[in-house]
């Protein structure tokens, strides 16, 4: 035996030690399912490389278990400090979730072989399914007053081989984690089943491909694509407004899934009844099924994200102090509240120094400057109404005098322009009048502006006064 043939099989021999051990420490399911599909590729210099079929089962495969393997791997060969994982070129078109075809054979209860089915959509579903996050797991979801229903709501799904609800439709501001949940569910029916077909892709990528197919004369392979999915996933739904063609389309997927028994999960900025760029059909259809909403944080929340983004990111020292701090000031949503947290840890391991309030006050001076002069709706109003000597109380009233009428479009205007607010929510807080309502009233006060250059001078007043 050669040299080098030698060390192969020596590394071939470890791998089906480590292997082995992985075996014992998971359980059946999860080594049929996902490990039995490793390969040894090589052992070369300080690395160890192995293969799997897909990329998305890589994706799921090496944030969970490179760093066990490489830790078995050590106890054999300390000279070994990195595993990689990489795409076997052969095995490119996988099976929608993850495991081809004939890995029905080695799953514990053998059962009838899957349908055949044609291998042209097939690939094509791993060509342009959105990559998924490995952090973004039910494991790492925190969950709180503000995300419990939506939560539970998409656990449901996960978890049943039935269709509870259909379509489960999750809508929030941004930042406060429907891509995230969406994420989970995929990941946790592709665990459970790996036999379901789960498409998962942004509203964007779902209309780029229809216009792809539209191009190239290719409608029926996409509606073929499409309809067989046991699990579609749209991400962002409001791209879709005012966009005719592509909402009609994803509006016939739609009913021949929901035919079917597939499940549908939709996510969205707004519910869908305040989806105005939707067509009234698609409306209704988005809400048949659950609607779920994300609030926005509480104080507990946020607290909870960061005391867990810390656990995760351990060997940091951050005092609780500065974390009930940075959960107080930064209410907009978790994105930027990672990003905060995220940039103290950055500072303080760049310039070698402690984390305290100070160093995070600094850190974040840009940002805290931002949120405190943020407006609210409150202000808005109390500034308003004093500004035109009205109640406060009149700015939900339902009177419609135009001496409090007037004021009112004003302060609806202003909160369209001074604060992120949807306009159903606008509308929600000046006595629950509809979006509508709010609309108007933006346009009303946009023409008096040009029309009456006192009547301008004024709204220009305020607006200067709310954003000193
Ligand atoms: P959205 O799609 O609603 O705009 P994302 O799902 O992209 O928001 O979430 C933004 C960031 O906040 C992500 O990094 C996500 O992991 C994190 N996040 C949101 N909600 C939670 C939560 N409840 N627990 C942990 N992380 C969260
Ligand atoms: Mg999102």
């Amino acid at each position: 035996m050669t040299e080098r043939g030698r060390a192969d099989s020596q590394a071939l021999s470890r791998w089906r030690r480590v292997l082995a051990q992985l075996h014992a420490e998971v359980g059946e399911t999860t080594f049929a399912n996902w490990l039995s599909r490793l390969d040894f590729v090589e052992q070369s210099d300080r690395a160890v490389v192995l293969s799997v079929p897909t990329r998305f089962m890589r994706d799921w495969v090496a944030p969970r278990f490179g760093d066990r393997v490489r830790a078995l791997w050590q106890q054999d060969d300390p000279s070994i400090d990195s595993v990689e994982i990489v795409v076997r070129v052969d095995g490119a078109a996988g099976e929608a979730c993850a495991a081809p075809p004939e890995a029905v054979a080695v799953k514990p209860a053998p059962r009838a072989p899957a349908e055949p089915r044609a291998s042209g959509p097939l690939e094509e579903l791993e060509n342009i399914r959105a990559t998924l996050d490995p952090r973004f797991s039910f494991e790492n979801f925190i969950v709180g007053k503000p995300n419990e229903f939506a939560h539970a709501a998409a656990r449901r799904v996960a978890e049943l081989d039935d269709v509870p609800f259909n379509p489960l439709f999750i809508y929030g501001g941004v930042g406060l984690g429907k891509t995230h949940l969406m994420h989970a569910i995929t990941w946790r029916i592709c665990e459970r089943r790996p036999d379901r077909r789960v498409i998962y892709l942004s509203a964007e990528k779902f209309m780029y491909q229809f216009i792809r197919a539209l191009r190239f004369k290719n409608i029926m392979g996409f509606k073929e694509l499409f309809r067989s999915v046991d699990v579609l996933m749209i991400d962002d739904v409001q791209f879709m407004d005012g966009k005719d063609a592509t909402q009609e389309e994803f509006f016939h997927t739609f009913n021949a899934l929901v035919d079917r028994n597939r499940q549908i999960v939709v996510s969205g900025d707004r519910s869908p009844s305040d989806m105005e760029g939707m067509e009234e059909r698609m409306r209704s259809r988005l809400g048949w099924g659950l609607v779920a909403e994300v609030h926005g944080t509480s104080y507990e929340l946020r607290m909870g994200i960061l005391q867990a983004k810390v656990e995760q990111a351990d060997a940091v020292d951050i005092p609780p102090k500065v974390l009930e701090f940075l959960a107080r000031k930064i209410t907009s949503n978790v994105r930027e509240l990672e990003g905060a947290l995220n940039r103290v840890i950055a500072h303080s391991s760049l310039v070698g120094r402690p984390i305290t309030l100070e160093s995070t006050q600094e850190v974040l001076h840009d940002l805290l400057r931002a949120h405190d002069r943020r407006v609210t709706i409150e202000d808005i109003q109390k500034n308003v109404a004093e500004y035109y000597n009205i109640k406060v109380a009149e700015m939900s009233s339902a009177r419609r005098a135009q001496m409090v009428a007037r004021p009112r479009q004003v302060a609806m205007y202003l909160a369209k322009q001074l604060t992120q607010r949807s306009l159903p929510e606008i509308g929600r807080k000046f006595g629950n009048r509809d979006h509508t309502t709010v609309m108007h009233a933006v346009k009303r006060v946009d023409q008096l502006r040009q029309a009456d250059a006192g009547f301008a001078e004024d709204v220009e007043l305020l607006r200067r006064m709310l954003e000193a």
